[in-house]
């Protein structure tokens, strides 16, 4: 018996935003060259997981990896981002008090 896990849900505008402050340069499909995608159906991110394999001293537990995954509008390949990676970066914003221009 596993706990669930809480995941705060990521926007796609935070999601964005997270690229660009990144500095993301490419968010071009590695296969067609297509920029468009899609995060799934809404505009709020849901989470996936990607299973992570147990071992000796973690058998018990159900491992993940949280991901958003967006999928190209064209030939349906599939970018994942780690979703700590863009929850760290959100909560370093707000400490930071960061100005944000939202709204
Ligand atoms: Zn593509």
């Amino acid at each position: 018996m596993v706990d669930s896990v809480e995941i705060p849900v990521i926007t796609s505008e935070q999601l964005g935003a997270f690229h660009r402050a990144k500095g993301l340069k490419n968010a071009a499909c590695l296969r067609c060259g297509n920029v468009s995608w899609s995060l799934l159906s809404s505009t709020e991110a849901p989470v996936s997981g990607l299973p992570t394999a147990k071992t000796e001293e973690r058998a018990e537990v159900d491992l993940f990896t949280p991901i958003l995954t967006l999928t190209c509008r064209n030939c349906g390949t599939l970018w994942f981002v780690a979703a700590q990676s863009v929850l760290d970066w959100l909560t370093e914003t707000r400490e930071q008090g960061a100005s944000g221009d939202a709204g």
